[in-house]
């Protein structure tokens, strides 16, 4: 399942992101690109919520955008990751 951004109902730490006074285009970029992400990026390094951030945007599903330091890229590569290790875990003898 796919969560929009129509969908989502604001959490509490979302007034607490270090994003809130920045452009919202530097966190949805038109380009993909990693180096329209940098900047983005640099913010959510010192974001106090990074990790409830990365946390909502991987339970949710949400595609686009960079939540938690991480672009839909990285958050993917995050999701398939943890797959491979629960298949791990449950193919253990
Ligand atoms: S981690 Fe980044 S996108 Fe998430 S709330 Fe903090 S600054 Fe905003």
């Amino acid at each position: 399942m796919t969560t929009t951004l129509i969908d989502m109902a604001p959490a509490p730490w979302m007034t607490e992101g270090a994003c809130q006074d920045e452009d919202p285009e530097l966190f949805f970029p038109i380009s993909s690109s990693e180096a329209s992400a940098e900047r983005a990026r640099a913010i959510c390094d010192g974001c106090q919520v990074r990790d409830e951030c990365l946390r909502y945007a991987l339970t949710n599903r949400i595609k686009d955008g960079i939540w938690g330091g991480r672009t839909e890229q990285q958050r993917q590569s995050l999701i398939r990751a943890r797959r491979r290790r629960r298949l791990k875990v449950r193919t253990r003898p």
